[in-house]
């Protein structure tokens, strides 16, 4: 057996029991294989492979707080902090019910190589609890931020590690994250990205995710001589990622169709209303179901279904393995011709297989999701000279780190000879630059 499947046989000996983490090592180590060839000796002598399919630390605690019943509530909090071989951690926060540690293992592994990919000094980390926001008041869920920081606070800082928001962690939940770590140590640092406007937040940072997959998209699309303007475009998801994934399609000049959530989808043919959907989603935090109810035009479909309407380009922007092998064959089958992830590994790895093999252009969530990571990089550097840059400013920046990220990827195919396979391409050029730097700094 050679060198990348004895690691992952005993990984999977090890941690037969956490599928989602399993999943992205074996993505990951299948497709490095050129670059784990060529420096076989020297990678094989450090142990390269086991360090970095290892984390440097799991964190894991009570979140004990009180419902507005007046009744005691118990979640499980963690924070995987991955690796620093290239900077402090930084990931981040999920709150969703089905946060456990194989979820938060495959996050933190992913943010590794995503982090590297941006060109900022920054490493991989992941974090968060089993904790459900839906449905909970405002002082509930502030009880529950300030608990899980009160454990928190102790692993983290602006030098050590910097979380930032995911699933279930918006704007409002880092606010009060912020306030009790403040409360706590004293200290106003730059300790969390996604802050208010007001604390030290970046301009786009809200927007950095959705507007970054554009970016990307666009590049792919305009290396094929191609743009997006005019295309029909497929959005799953109905969260930070989709809302402004949409308003830069939008904005580019393509026809947003879909959006869902965890209950079902829209189909909009007259493309969607995306002032209706933020108040929706951003204001009233409401269902799918009330922006049927005011608008005509639309479908709402209970269930999946998204991706088996007939679209040019596919985002899915919601969660992990959302878009299966079937999804795969429904969207080859209706003309799809590109899928680019906004969100972290939606495409199975069947579906991901059948999808490049059947001609569609593929991007991973490692590179083209970065942009929400990037901007929290700028945000901790304008947090650093204290200084805050213009919308513009910031924007510039990370459509010139997505471009960027494609270019690198591309120029890795073409070293390895890998056509445009950008799984591989984007999964090797994030490798290197960390396994360089943990080479430099001996066996730790
Ligand atoms: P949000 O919580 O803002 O939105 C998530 C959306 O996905 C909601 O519409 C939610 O629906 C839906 N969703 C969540 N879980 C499921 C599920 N199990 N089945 C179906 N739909 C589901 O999260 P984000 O938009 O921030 O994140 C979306 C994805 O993007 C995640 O994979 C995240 O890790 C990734 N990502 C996010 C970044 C960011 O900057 N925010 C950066 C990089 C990646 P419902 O409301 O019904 O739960």
């Amino acid at each position: 057996m050679d060198y990348i499947n004895r690691v992952y046989e005993n990984l999977k000996q090890k941690y037969g029991y956490e599928p989602e983490f399993l999943q992205a090592v074996q993505e990951v180590l299948e497709s490095i294989r050129p670059a784990v060839m060529a420096n076989l000796e020297v990678y094989e002598k450090n142990k390269i492979l086991e360090r970095l399919t290892t984390p440097d630390r799991i964190i894991s605690f009570r979140v004990p707080w009180v419902n507005d019943k007046g009744e005691v509530e118990v979640n499980m909090g963690y924070r995987v902090q991955w690796s620093s071989a290239i900077g402090p951690y930084k990931g981040g926060l999920r709150l969703h019910p089905s946060v456990n540690q194989s979820i938060l293992k495959f996050l933190g592994f992913e943010q590794t190589f995503k982090n590297s990919l941006t060109g900022l000094p920054m490493g991989g980390g992941k974090g968060g609890s089993d904790f459900d926001p839906k449905g909970k008041s405002d002082r509930e869920i502030m009880a529950f931020c300030q608990s899980f920081m009160t454990e928190l606070y102790k692993y983290i800082g602006p030098n050590e590690d910097v979380p930032a928001g995911d699933i279930g962690v918006g704007g409002r939940e880092i606010g009060y994250l912020y306030g009790q770590y403040k409360r706590i140590t004293g200290r106003f640092e730059g300790v969390l990205t996604g802050k208010g406007l007001t604390y030290g937040g970046s301009l786009v940072r809200t927007e950095a995710t959705g507007y970054g997959l554009l970016y990307i998209t666009e590049a792919l699309l305009n290396h094929h001589k191609d743009s997006i303007k005019g295309k029909t475009v497929v959005i799953s998801g109905a969260g930070n990622v989709a809302i402004y994934a949409c308003e830069k399609a939008q904005q580019l000049g393509a026809k947003v169709i879909s959006v869902s959530d965890s209950n079902g989808y829209i189909y909009d043919k007259d493309g969607i209303d995306l002032a209706l959907l933020k108040e929706v989603k951003e204001v009233k935090r409401a269902r799918l179901t009330e922006y049927k109810k005011a608008r005509p035009s639309a479908e709402y479909h209970e269930g999946k279904g998204v991706f088996k309407l007939k679209c040019d380009v596919a985002l899915p922007c919601a969660t992990q393995n959302e878009l299966d092998i079937n999804d795969a064959k429904a969207l080859v089958a209706n003309g799809c011709k590109v899928v680019c992830e906004g969100a972290n590994m939606p495409t199975t790895l069947e579906a991901t297989t059948y999808l490049k093999t059947n001609g569609v252009l593929f991007i991973p969530g490692k590179a083209a999701n970065a942009g929400g990571v990037a901007t929290s990089g700028l945000e901790m550097c304008q947090n650093s000279i204290r200084l805050s840059w213009t919308f513009a400013e910031v924007d510039a920046k990370l459509k010139d780190i997505m471009e960027n990220i494609y270019s690198n990827m591309l120029r890795t195919c073409e070293k390895y000879n890998l056509g445009e396979d950008y799984v591989a391409g984007a999964n090797i050029c994030g490798f290197e630059k960390v396994v360089n730097a943990m080479i430099s700094h001996g066996i730790c």
